[in-house]
């Protein structure tokens, strides 16, 4: 049978695949011994939706689980105002919009369209500054490009030789308990 990947876990293997490896490690360990900063704050800011208590309007559906047999991916999405025909995805800071993070969003995109939703608008929404960035809705190229990036995700081989960047393992919410850089994280 398929297997279905996580939208999220793709977030993390562009990032990096060995934190994949480390965030299947230290699942089950003390939230303070794993989480950094900007992890404890994106959970606070997923926790409205998490608990449903977002909204009450009905048009808005919060914390919605999604699939897409096509993709062969599985994940939730934010928030979806049914009268606009807008996806969010809500994140605590944003200063940049990575590639990873808009590969979520198209994911979970492409996971409602497959359901049968309407989506006309795409946006990130930054809650410390309460600013929206509108994103444009993907095209067939773009679900190409997903498409491959799951490939390469599903032909991953773990024995390969890791690059370690350590402009990235100074931001990796692992670093103090990654066994491939002695380097510490900005959080601590
Ligand atoms: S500390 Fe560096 S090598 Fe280790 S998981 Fe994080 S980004 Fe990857």
């Amino acid at each position: 049978m398929e297997e279905y990947i996580s939208i999220s876990t793709l977030n993390d293997f562009i990032f990096c695949p060995y934190s994949i490896y480390l965030h299947n490690v230290y699942m089950g360990a003390e939230e303070e011994l794993v989480h950094a900063t900007p992890q404890t704050q994106g959970k606070a800011a997923h926790t409205a939706i998490d608990e449903k208590t977002y909204s009450s309007r009905k048009d808005e559906i919060t914390s919605l689980s999604v699939y897409s047999n096509e993709l062969g991916i599985i994940g939730k999405i934010d928030l979806y105002k049914g009268k606009e025909k807008l996806l969010i995805e809500r994140k605590y800071q944003l200063k940049t919009i990575y590639q990873g993070q808009l590969y979520q969003l198209w994911a979970q995109y492409f996971c409602m369209k497959e359901m049968g939703y309407e989506i006309e608008k795409l946006a990130f929404y930054a809650i410390s500054t309460n600013t929206s960035y509108p994103i444009a809705i993907p095209t067939e190229e773009n679900k190409t490009e997903l498409r491959s990036f799951i490939l390469r995700f599903k032909h991953f081989d773990p024995a390969q030789a890791l690059q370690v960047n350590i402009n990235k393992c100074i931001h990796c919410i692992y670093c103090n308990l990654c066994d491939k850089t002695d380097t510490e994280n900005v959080y601590t």
